[in-house]
């Protein structure tokens, strides 16, 4: 995960809730990508340390634990680097140049320039990312999928070429519930709009109170449209079905107004969100030990890594 500083509820049901259920059941590795931050943000570094940090608390927080999963830092793990070299002399620059998202960026981020090397070439530092650890899954959204097509090529490409050292990779989609913020539009940091995972009980009933609603409901006794109602796509996250299955058909029928409909929205968050936001609040006061678990995590992750380069540059025909 790029280090975006503190993490909202669209990660922790878009992402967070799909890893914990994959620290259960496999061998995880969850990293910080601060190199993935360079190539977009290579102008302005001063968030990243204090971003990637917490992130990072999110995670613990979340519930993301150290003694079942890798987490580290990308750029702690430099053989990430060395296999992005040595993967670049085989991948076509053209296959880097056609990757949907390489012109789709450029165009949505137009006031940075991002005619860089660097950034050509995200992609094939994911694909290093991912085949370092002989990646058998890689949890992604739906917009990663053209990057994970690109990475099988790459491996396909290497096991061809030289030996087979990889596994294909497959991606496991995850499926991301669109979330609109507090203001109807989609949740994000950018538009202010979000419930942080570090917020408090009281700041997540002060957003939720003055949330939007169905704009076309202006009365109590009007009858309200649940399914364009922001608040109602929350309860669908936070409320037990039959509950907001009951609230969808009294809201059409004015049978319950927005206050106290929120009302139960912001009890079932608090319920679900307090204990996240209390150890997170522990963790604040842990950033020795959160930096320690991130540097043990770095010397974890290096032992496979360099296990795999060695196997990498045989096959390639270096000196190991
Ligand atoms: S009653 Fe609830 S679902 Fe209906 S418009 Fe108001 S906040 Fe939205």
């Amino acid at each position: 995960m790029r280090p975006t500083g503190r993490l909202h509820i669209g990660h922790l049901f878009g992402a967070l809730h799909n890893w914990l259920k994959l620290q259960k059941e496999h061998e995880s590795y969850f990293f910080v990508a601060d190199w993935h931050a360079l190539t977009t943000d290579y102008a302005n570094t001063a968030n990243i340390k204090e971003n990637s940090l917490q992130m990072v608390m999110d995670w613990l927080a979340a519930g993301i634990d150290p003694q079942k999963s890798v987490l580290f830092i990308q750029s702690h793990v430099p053989e990430h680097a060395e296999l992005h070299v040595l993967l670049s002399m085989i991948t076509p620059l053209s296959w880097l140049e056609r990757v949907p998202t390489y012109k789709e960026q450029q165009e949505a981020l137009s006031n940075r320039d991002l005619s860089t090397y660097g950034f050509l070439g995200y992609p094939l530092l994911q694909s290093a990312d991912i085949l370092i650890y002989k990646t058998n899954f890689v949890p992604v959204g739906g917009d990663q999928l053209p990057h994970i097509e690109f990475t099988r090529e790459v491996t396909r490409r290497f096991n061809f070429m030289y030996r087979e050292v990889f596994p294909v990779p497959e991606p496991q989609l995850t499926q991301a519930p669109k979330l609109p913020g507090t203001d109807g539009r989609k949740m994000s940091k950018s538009y202010d709009n979000c419930i942080y995972l570090s917020d408090s009980p009281e700041t997540i009933s002060a957003k939720v109170r003055t949330m939007f609603t169905d704009p076309a409901r202006l009365r109590r006794h009007d009858p309200g449209h649940p399914d364009i109602c922001p608040a109602f796509s929350w309860h669908k996250l936070f409320t037990a079905q039959a509950v907001y299955e009951d609230i969808h058909t009294r809201c059409m029928s004015a049978g319950i107004g927005c206050t106290d409909c929120k009302k139960i929205l912001i009890d079932n968050m608090i319920k679900a969100l307090a204990p996240i936001y209390e150890k997170r609040i522990a963790w604040e006061n842990k950033r020795q030990e959160v930096e320690d678990i991130l540097r043990q995590g770095s010397i974890s992750a290096k032992c496979i890594a360099q296990a795999t380069l060695g196997e990498v540059r045989d096959a390639m025909g270096l000196i190991v």
